[in-house]
């Protein structure tokens, strides 16, 4: 790959700078928390996302007729290292656009996809991901949320949890098992659904950063149509395996304070009476943090190349997270202790860098499980990337009604 920009990409990264310049504001190390329990921040994601939308730039790479401009890989790749700059809310489409989106894409219907696929590029109607519970997290096959059908109609029951922005979102996408007498990955079905569904009950999580971006969700004889079965019945886990891949890429580096707001801040603290940043130590650690922010930014984009020949994303994509997670929470600790006794401040008022970095502390161990835990994504390396050999999985063929958790 050349990094380098062609005449071509060079003219529409200035394009996409144009734009931002005078519709976005300059990231200052400090970016705004992204809890989007704040109303105001949901109106402030909302607003960017339909000012994108307007403009074109919402959903670049998607075909027109669904609110994209049908850009490719590349012009997608610089819009996106452009807008990173900017201080934009980003958070809250994550799972919509990154998940639901490229699954509608592939398995709805024309019309729907004309329904559904522009108010999501727009940012009017949001969406979430119902898939965890609360016995089937990393082991997402073995859920028990169940649907029977009934004429034209699904009838699903049960609960799911930990379910991202579920409490002000419009349409979620679920999977549920259809057929318990076979085993587990066989039995299982897709749909999506609105969440204002008769027999849907949310309630939020409070988190320990103190917001309460994911919840619980209670499902009792909610009815779903057949035509919002996406994929067959008993398919549900091929459905489910394209979204996990888009969900590696859509959350692979989350929004993060990274090196550039720990040098940011070592220059305002002061260790043995001079600015922290002249500190070997520090300035080593901060060095550390650059290079793995570079790595991740060349392997994100070896994913986009492939992406760009048309491949769909591989497990190798979830080097990202099992890089960035950990960052993510050791910088914010290392920064946290530079700070001395301010360092246990979490006032957005009065710490250092709107406290970004206890923020980013306290929902950094998140990210860890999110999308798939530290374990999961290096179990994924091991078995499909350096093809060494799989983990034990006993339960693998036996009905799922035969299983203890099953039954
Ligand atoms: C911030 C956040 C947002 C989330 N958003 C959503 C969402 O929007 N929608 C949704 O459906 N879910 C969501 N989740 C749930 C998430 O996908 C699960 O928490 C995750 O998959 C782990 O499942 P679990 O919590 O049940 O832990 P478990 O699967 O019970 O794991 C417990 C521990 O055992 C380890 N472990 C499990 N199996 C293995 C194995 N085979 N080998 C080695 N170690 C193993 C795990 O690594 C972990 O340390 C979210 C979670 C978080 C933290």
């Amino acid at each position: 790959m050349d990094f380098n920009d062609t005449p071509e990409e060079a003219k529409f990264r200035k394009k996409c700078r144009d734009w931002l310049e005078k519709n976005a504001n300059y990231k200052d190390g400090s970016s705004k928390s992204e809890d989007f329990a704040n109303k105001d921040r949901l109106k402030d994601a909302k607003a960017w996302q339909k000012k994108k939308y307007d403009a074109g730039w919402a959903m670049l790479h998607w075909p027109k007729e669904y609110g994209g401009i049908g850009a490719s890989s590349m012009e997608r790749i610089i819009w996106a290292n452009e807008e990173a700059k900017f201080d934009v809310p980003k958070g809250i489409f994550e799972i919509g656009l990154g998940m639901c989106g490229p699954v509608m894409m592939e398995y709805a219907s024309e019309e729907q996809k004309e329904r559904f696929l522009p108010s999501m590029a727009e940012g009017k109607e949001i969406w979430c991901q119902l898939f965890s519970e609360p016995s089937a997290g990393s082991d997402v096959a073995g859920l028990r949320s169940k649907a029977v059908q009934n004429g034209d109609k699904w009838i699903i029951n049960g609960q799911k949890v930990w379910t991202s922005g579920a409490h002000f979102s419009d349409f979620g996408i679920i999977v549920v098992r259809t057929d318990p007498n076979v085993a587990k990955h066989k039995g299982l079905s897709f749909f999506f659904l609105d969440m204002k569904s008769e027999g849907i009950e949310v309630k939020p999580i409070r988190q320990i950063s103190g917001g309460a971006n994911f919840n619980e969700v209670f499902f009792t004889d909610v009815r779903v149509p057949d035509s919002q079965r996406l994929g067959e019945v008993g398919e549900g886990w091929k459905v489910a395996l394209t979204t996990l891949m888009n969900e590696r890429l859509a959350i692979g580096v989350p929004k993060s304070a990274d090196y550039s707001s720990l040098t940011k801040a070592a220059k305002e603290i002061d260790i043995n009476d001079e600015p922290a940043i002249k500190n070997d130590l520090v300035r080593s650690k901060i060095a550390d943090w650059y290079i793995q922010a570079e790595g991740l930014k060349y392997t994100k984009m070896r994913t986009l190349t492939s992406l760009s020949k048309g491949e769909t994303p591989g497990p190798e994509s979830s080097i990202g997270k099992i890089v960035s997670a950990p960052k993510m929470q050791d910088l914010a600790s290392f920064a946290m202790d530079l700070q001395g006794a301010a360092g246990i401040m979490n006032d957005a008022e009065i710490a250092l860098l709107h406290s970004i970095f206890q923020s980013q502390w306290l929902s950094a161990a998140g990210y860890r499980i999110a999308g798939g835990t530290d374990e999961i994504l290096r179990n994924i390396v091991a078995e499909r990337v350096l093809g060494l050999p799989q983990d034990v999985r006993v339960d693998k063929s036996v009905p799922f009604n035969e299983l203890p958790s099953g039954r």
